[in-house]
């Protein structure tokens, strides 16, 4: 007999692993800020219609150092990077970011001097979602994706991404340019 079996009802054996990454995927809550057309979706998602409240998500949090999930919402200019990646910063471990759109995946459309070629230049990407604009719907398909790849995430991984990240950060915005402007 297992020992399952033995237990009385209203007992649930789990590892600490997955119970920490089931409360951090049921409380994933965004930094509030869009950059062009596909905030509009993503404000969207938020109201009543799509209804993010079911995952635990409704409240966009005004200060990064309260969110965990980064959607990209848009295209990233040159310009707006640094703040793009300070925000990021800001962001306490563990963080997620979503690439939402084809502008945020990769320019998209606009291949000129002025607009980043996909904000994985400038902060890692956990997920990247195609469209111009994605529906809400598909947006909410994104998130769903982010909470199982976090149910999957081995405690360990925190630290090893948030080195990642430092080294992200060197190589792609030195210091002395992420104020300049
Ligand atoms: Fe706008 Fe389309 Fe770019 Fe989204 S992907 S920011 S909708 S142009």
């Amino acid at each position: 007999m297992g020992l399952e079996e033995k237990l009385p009802n209203g007992i649930l054996l789990v590892s600490v692993e997955k119970l920490v990454n089931w409360t951090r995927k049921s409380s994933l809550w965004p930094a509030t800020f869009g950059l062009a057309c596909c905030a509009i979706e993503m404000m969207t998602t938020g109201g009543p219609r799509y209804d993010l409240a079911r995952f635990g998500m409704e409240v966009f949090r005004a200060s990064p150092r309260q969110a965990d999930l980064m959607i990209v919402a848009g295209r990233v200019t040159n310009k707006m990077a640094p703040v793009l990646r300070q925000i990021y910063d800001q962001m306490p471990e563990p963080r997620w970011v979503l690439a939402m759109g084809v502008c945020a995946s990769s320019g998209g459309m606009f291949n000129n001097y002025a607009v980043v070629q996909g904000v994985d230049h400038v902060v890692p990407v956990d997920m990247y979602l195609p469209g111009c604009p994605p529906r809400p719907e598909m947006l909410m398909d994104a998130i769903l994706k982010i909470h199982a790849k976090i149910m999957d995430e081995p405690l360990g991984a925190v630290r090893a991404k948030a080195l990642a990240d430092s080294g992200h950060r060197t190589d792609l915005i030195p210091s002395s340019e992420r104020f300049a402007r």
